[in-house]
């Protein structure tokens, strides 16, 4: 690794000439640093807005789940067993359902011997458990912080190996030359003059492991401080696929965290509350039938993503009440666990369906209030939020349908290179799922896609587009930021109040319900906004720079996601998975006839994955076909002998 001042523009600028550079440090970046020096690329660093910052190291739920083959009993599983599950999420590559398969439990046994501590049997077994979409009990997991562990655990690792981590530098634009990623120019967030504010790097190969888009939304569920860079990708070229595939659920907004499992299975009440105060419980409103309405909220306890398919008779029918009150009529609304719903003392528990009756029954829980439950059946779940400074003993906890996660991402192939040759996408912020996925197979293929790119990086380490005049190939990127960082700043400072704005309108166009006939308004102002960038958005600060490049990096996104949506309702894509798009010729939910009215997807477009390319001043994009699940196997001595050769990595 080399460092050396260069001076471009007229500003010098620290630059740094390595063979790879990792940006991100979540569990995916620092896996693919640690994989990369397993398989000898030596000359390495990573590069991060904030070494604490991210999903990974900030986020849980009720129990964080991690997907990985059966590895217990005589449970039948294989590589095609799981590889098949995964590619069932409709629209996924097969090879990449494959190698996902492949290397779980080589990625998972790498987690354990870093210390991550998933529980085993007397006899060393992996339990597992069953999660969603998943047939085969293949979920485990170390307790609400599993992300969080796993990081630290990853973490340790990379600094016992001395691999530099560059923090407070965040990414806004891709060196090229040509079709190849020869580098990456930073934002310095600790520099106090133009002369610092900029950090370049050239690397032969490039990993981007950023999570997902968190900014581009208001209601989100992704850790404060995390936000993704998914536009600096997309503004190099990068493709984006599936971007219409989303997660969302019930959260509460502060602190940010899933209201799944107990909170739902509690019964608490639901409140929806105007600028003035005034209440109301929606949800007594909307039911007709206690048994019924008490009976959903307990099934949200499980049924925890936003799904289209649950929504005319099933639970989530409850997110869509939410989102009414909250995005269709600018109210907040609040989950209340000192009082029950309806106003009464004690709850009719004859009137729930049969499995949560026995539930309750079960667990001797048919009394009190919702918080008296929740502290006899799960005081670690009311202690959680005493530990985030909410007492829910004396006070309302503020929700919102939030997005968790985003299936689609940056297109990749199955070593997780992009389009862009030498430019490789890992984590989240690649788009490895499609409609649905299991719960916590997340995890899983951040760690086998940053073990992948790491694989084909070590086989593949020549770039001939990096024996260029990087210098002068950097020069109009310095000199484009540079103009872009005078003219912003000043006296006043718009940033926080235009990010919220935009966020907002996601929420309410492109978010859980979807409304194609906005889609091209809104389209025109986030465009507009990121096209006009340099007049309309000021910052008051040096220190506050970052955050407008935020908002840029967001004002791409936002535009892309959107285009995607259109891309996919133009050719008569319907609701599926988390999404609904409103149709005037649906089915409206009970009651909601005046709200809105939607079809659900007839399948067609099941084998079919969206992509989208920025092209400069517009995009193009299309449907094509999945790649299909491969055979897999191979002949044992065939195998061997090209693994002798090239050890199977092309
Ligand atoms: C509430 C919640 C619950 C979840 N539960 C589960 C679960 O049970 N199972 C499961 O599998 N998944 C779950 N997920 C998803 C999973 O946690 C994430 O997909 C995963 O942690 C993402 O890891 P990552 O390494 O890709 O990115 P992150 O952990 O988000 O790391 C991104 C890194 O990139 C850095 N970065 C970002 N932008 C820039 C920039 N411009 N410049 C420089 N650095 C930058 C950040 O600082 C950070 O270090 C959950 C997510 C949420 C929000």
């Amino acid at each position: 690794m080399k460092e050396s001042i260069i001076k471009t523009s007229d500003i010098a600028v620290k630059k740094v000439t390595l063979d790879a550079v990792i940006i991100g440090t979540g569990a995916a970046g620092y896996n693919c640093a640690l994989r990369l020096n397993d398989y000898g690329v030596d000359d390495i660093a990573i590069i991060t807005e904030g070494v604490n910052m991210g999903t990974s190291r900030n986020t849980g739920s009720d129990k964080q789940t991690y997907y990985k083959m059966n590895l217990c009993a005589d449970y039948p599983d294989s590589p095609k067993a799981m590889a098949q599950d995964l590619f069932n999420g409709k629209c996924v590559d097969g090879d990449i359902a494959y190698a996902e398969a492949a290397l779980s439990v080589m990625s998972f046994l790498h987690l354990c011997e870093l210390g991550v501590e998933f529980p085993v049997n007397r006899y060393g077994e992996y339990v597992g458990y069953k999660t969603d979409h998943d047939p085969r009990a293949r979920a485990t997991s170390v307790g609400p912080l599993t992300s969080k562990m796993m990081t630290e655990c990853l973490e340790n690792a990379v600094k016992k190996r001395g691999i530099k981590i560059y923090d407070k530098l965040q990414i806004i634009e891709f060196i090229k030359n040509g079709d190849t990623c020869v580098g990456v120019l930073c934002l310095n967030k600790a520099a106090q003059s133009e002369d610092e504010r900029f950090v370049l790097f050239n690397s032969k190969n490039t990993v981007i492991a950023t999570g997902g888009p968190a900014g581009i939304y208001s209601n989100t569920v992704y850790p404060i401080g995390h936000h993704g860079a998914s536009g600096v990708a997309f503004e190099a070229g990068v493709k984006g696929r599936n971007l219409t595939e989303w997660q969302y659920g019930l959260a509460s907004t502060a602190p940010r965290w899933n209201v799944s499992g107990t909170y739902m299975q509690v019964l608490p009440r639901f409140v929806s509350v105007d600028e003035n105060g005034n209440e109301y419980e929606f949800l007594n409103e909307y039911f007709d039938d206690i048994g019924v309405c008490l009976s959903k909220i307990f099934k949200k306890g499980y049924e925890w993503p936003f799904d289209c398919k649950k929504v005319l008779s099933g639970s989530s029918i409850i997110d869509l009440l939410v989102f009414r009150e909250n995005v269709m009529k600018g109210r907040r609304v609040y989950l209340d666990f000192r009082k029950n719903p309806y106003g009464l003392d004690e709850l009719p528990y004859d009137k729930l369906e049969n499995e949560a009756r026995e539930y309750l029954e079960n667990a001797h829980a048919c009394f009190g209030t919702p918080l008296a439950r929740l502290q006899f059946m799960n005081m670690p779940a009311y202690d959680l939020y005493l530990s985030k400074g909410v007492d829910l003993e004396k006070e309302r906890l503020e929700i919102a349908l939030c997005a968790q996660h985003n299936n689609g991402g940056l297109d990749i192939d199955m070593w997780w290179q992009t389009n862009i040759a030498h430019l490789f996408a890992c984590g989240e912020v690649a788009g490895s799922h499609g409609v649905y996925r299991p719960g916590g197979s997340a995890l899983n293929a951040g760690q086998v896609g940053s073990t992948r790119c790491a694989q084909y990086i070590s086989k593949h380490q020549d770039n001939d587009a990096f024996d260029c005049d990087f210098d002068a190939l950097c020069k109009n990127a310095v000199s484009k930021h540079l103009d872009i960082t005078r003219s912003i700043l000043g006296n006043e400072d718009n940033v926080a109040s235009l990010t919220d704005k935009y966020q907002k309108l996601m929420d309410k166009v492109a978010g859980p319900i979807r409304d194609a006939s906005s889609f091209d308004s809104a389209s025109g102002e986030f465009f507009g906004a990121f096209k006009d960038f340099t007049k309309i958005v000021k910052v008051n600060s040096q220190s506050r720079l970052w955050l407008a490049y935020r908002l840029r990096d967001a004002l791409l996104a936002e535009w892309m996601y959107i285009e995607a949506m259109k891309c996919y309702t133009v050719a008569g894509g319907k609701s599926r998975g988390s999404a609904i798009y409103t149709s005037e010729n649906g089915t409206a939910p009970e009651k909601m006839e005046d709200v809105f009215r939607f079809e659900l997807d007839d399948g067609s477009l099941n084998d079919r994955i969206f992509e989208i390319t920025y092209t400069g001043d517009g995009y193009g994009g299309g449907a094509r076909p999945v790649r299909e699940l491969p055979e897999g196997g191979g002949f044992f001595e065939n195998i061997w002998r090209e693994y002798r050769e090239n050890k199977n990595i092309y």
